[in-house]
């Protein structure tokens, strides 16, 4: 069956990205076939976009960290015919080829029941950052901190880890610390859930060993200064989350936090987390996000416009989640 579908190629002029006419036979291997209907725009998956990025690291492929949709064959115990699916990580748009395609072929083992009450563009609004920002909130609670403990900063606040971080925060009763680079988006972090607005630039340059704590717990899209300056004004018994690296890879900071204050900075890994962790990240974001709030946060866009995304979510100019709709 022909198909299109957003391929990457590369040659000795280095990567060529674009869409393409193609056939079941250019599918990798995998035992369940999906008819995908839904993909989102991540900035991994901008980053992938750009031709400029070492996202890829199979050659062709087809890009895309996430899909959903539906199953169309299976010899995989799990899933059968009609199944409405997820996926995301374990490799999906960097050595296997993914959702920037109408159909896909996968291990079933990767595959996530699409979780009641959502629709498949309701679990893409969602996506690798929703989930990573669930998978967040969960590691928080395992290291034991609360909302009566103080309030909860979340950097990159208008993005997608950061919008849906703050609204699964709100509703688990934290107060919530936005740090944002646009401050106009100040009234909508507070629909979503947002307390208190911090302009990114104070968290921005670089960080003393130690400053005054103000916050117990946090969610980091950013990285760099601002994931140091997050450490340091930590409380005492604190946790902080990192999960990205939108401002910087690198972590220029000092142990002074870790061995004064007893501060942990736990790491989140969305693409091999492991299937009951990732199930357990589902749930909590089938209990605890309301699914007007994920509305209010998500644009939808035909497929034909996903380089153009991809270009604004690399700038930071894209609020919250993007749906892509497959043809
Ligand atoms: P988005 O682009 O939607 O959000 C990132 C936000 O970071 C922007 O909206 C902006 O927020 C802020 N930002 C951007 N550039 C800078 C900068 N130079 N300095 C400071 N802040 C900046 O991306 P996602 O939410 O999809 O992903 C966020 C990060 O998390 C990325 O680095 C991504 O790679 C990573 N990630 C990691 C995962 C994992 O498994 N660990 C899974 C998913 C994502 P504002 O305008 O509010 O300041």
């Amino acid at each position: 069956m022909s198909f299109r579908a957003v391929q990457v190629t590369k040659s000795d002029a280095g990567q060529s990205v674009g869409f393409a006419d193609l056939e079941d036979a250019d599918l990798m291997d995998g035992d369940v076939t999906v008819r995908v209907t839904h993909s989102t725009v991540n900035y991994k998956d901008g980053l992938a976009l750009s031709g400029k990025s070492a996202i890829p690291r199979k050659f062709p492929l087809l890009l895309g960290i996430d899909f959903a949709g539906v199953v169309e064959t299976s010899s995989h115990p799990g899933f059968k015919p009609g199944d409405d699916v997820i996926a995301n990580g374990f490799g999906l748009g960097e050595t296997h080829s993914g959702g920037y395609s109408q159909r896909a072929r996968v291990s079933g083992d990767w595959l996530v029941k699409l979780p009641a009450p959502f629709s498949r563009a309701e679990a893409m609004a969602i996506g690798t950052a929703g989930y990573t920002a669930a998978l967040a909130l969960d590691a928080l609670e395992q290291a034991g901190v609360a909302p009566e403990m103080g309030p909860a900063v979340v950097t990159g606040a208008a993005g997608g880890v950061g919008s849906i971080a703050i609204a699964l925060l709100a509703k688990a009763g934290w107060s919530v610390i936005a740090s944002t680079g646009r401050t106009a988006e100040a009234d909508y972090l507070k629909t979503i859930g947002a307390t208190e607005i911090l302009d990114r630039v104070s968290l921005s340059a670089p960080a003393k060993p130690l400053a005054r704590e103000r916050w117990i717990a946090g969610v980091d899209s950013v990285g760099s200064n601002t994931l140091a300056n997050l450490l340091a004004q930590t409380k005492y018994r604190g946790a902080i989350a990192a999960c990205g690296l939108a401002g910087g890879m690198d972590l220029p900071g000092s142990v002074a936090p870790f061995i004064l204050r007893g501060v942990r900075l736990i790491g989140i890994d969305s693409v091999q987390c492991p299937m009951p962790q990732r199930r357990a990240a589902w749930s909590r974001l089938a209990r605890d996000l309301d699914r007007g709030i994920l509305a209010s946060m998500t644009q939808t866009i035909p497929f034909k416009d996903l380089f153009a995304t991809g270009e604004a979510i690399l700038k930071g100019q894209v609020r919250g989640r993007v749906v892509v709709e497959l043809p």
